[in-house]
């Protein structure tokens, strides 16, 4: 079945919710059981039993979820930082390794550098583009390899299957944050990986108005995960899954759309005299152009652009002036947003070589042409101010 068909269809049972298209909202804590026989029964996922585990308004959301990331047990928790923190927690012990990508989401990294180091764990980040060279720096004691793909502000491309194949030559679990691509764009599973994780937050919810991770693991080891994030109990709210369910269903178009927007605004942004270089792997002279041909079926619309050398009352002015593009954290939602991203303190064995500042922009749903118009102004107002 074609996935958006999937995204119309997965999870949903009108059957069961007196025939509304959507389901309820199933807000609960307690959850009443008839008789002494049913309080006792054991309960098999998915199961209600009480709200931390869930109600059905979860369930409908993991369940077509996990349709579209093709098979496994996805599970709902309370922020795509919190799926990354549980999803490697439920991994690794006190004396593991891990290996992670230097070009990981921050949080990813401020997570292995703090929490997981005092837990016992050590961390070594590799090149984004190691490929199978990965084998290398696997160790005696190395459970995980962590990947992103494309890499946080700079959109490195992964070659996500002759790692996967490294990893599990060696039994080593490969986890890999999709939240760029979600599994519309690029199936972890189907080319290898192990665990699955989105920021919900992100497309999914589609409209910036609420927080949620996801952690999709492969059959093998869906019990491991679904204890051990279960004993972390932060789950998502039911009112946040029935927001994401409604996102999820429009995956499809706002996708299309924000990939369409964001190709037209990285090839106009590469003929910009401004501009020094586009990260964005859609673009053919893209250094990950080639992988992400091979690999994925489409481009969201996240990317990162350099300038040439600008300084910062230049840059300011540029920015502060933007009608349209607003200044934020997370993306994915329906509005366009732009922010300078400091890249430097984030690396430490793919150093960032020097030069003009760097830029993270999210091509959102509004015409094309006016959000040319709002950059074409803002660099009238760099070079004025330079
Ligand atoms: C935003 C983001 C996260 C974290 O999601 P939150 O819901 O904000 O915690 C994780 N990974 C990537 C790649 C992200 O962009």
């Amino acid at each position: 079945m074609d996935d958006r068909t999937k995204l119309v269809d997965a999870g949903r049972h009108p059957e069961q919710q007196k025939g509304t298209v959507n389901p309820g909202v199933y807000r609960a804590s307690t959850i009443l059981f008839p008789n002494v026989a049913e309080f006792e029964r054991p309960r098999a996922y998915p199961d209600v039993g009480y709200g931390r585990y869930g109600t059905s308004t979860a369930f409908n959301l993991q369940e077509a979820v996990q349709a579209l990331e093709g098979g496994g047990q996805c599970l709902t928790v309370s922020s795509g930082k919190a799926a990354i923190v549980q999803a490697l927690l439920a991994l690794v012990e006190p004396g593991d390794h891990i290996l992670v990508t230097d070009s990981a989401y921050g949080p990813t990294r401020t997570f292995a550098d703090g929490f997981l180091k005092r837990f016992g764990v050590e961390t070594t980040y590799y090149d984004p583009t190691i490929g199978a060279g990965i084998a290398g720096l696997i160790r005696p004691n190395t459970r995980v390899v962590f990947m992103e793909s494309p890499g946080s502000l700079t959109f490195e491309v992964q070659d996500v299957p002759a790692m996967c194949q490294a990893a599990r030559e060696r039994g080593v679990v490969t986890v890999m944050d999709n939240t760029w691509a979600t599994p519309l764009f690029f199936k972890p599973l189907a080319h290898g990986v192990d665990v699955s994780i989105l920021a919900a937050t992100k497309y999914i919810g589609g409209h910036s108005d609420l927080l949620m991770g996801t952690i999709t693991t492969v059959p093998a080891l869906a019990d491991q995960m679904r204890a051990r994030v279960h004993d972390m109990g932060t789950p998502a709210a039911a009112d946040d899954c029935w927001l994401a369910l409604r996102g999820l269903r429009t995956l499809a178009v706002r996708l299309a759309q924000h990939q369409a927007g964001a190709i037209a605004m990285a090839e106009w942004l590469a003929a910009r005299p401004e501009v020094a270089r586009v990260m964005h792997p859609a673009l053919p002279d893209d250094p990950g152009h080639a992988l992400w041909s091979r690999d994925f079926t489409g481009a969201s619309g996240l990317f990162g652009i350099r300038l040439k050398p600008f300084g910062k009352p230049a840059l300011t002015a540029m920015l502060d002036g933007l009608e349209l593009f607003g200044m934020g954290f997370s993306w994915g939602g329906y509005e366009s947003l732009i922010i300078p991203s400091r890249l430097a303190r984030l690396r430490t064995v793919t150093p960032w070589p020097e030069g003009g500042p760097t830029l993270r922009l999210h091509i959102g749903l509004e015409a094309i042409d006016d959000l040319k118009a709002d950059l074409a102004a803002g660099f009238e107002r760099l070079k004025a101010a330079a």
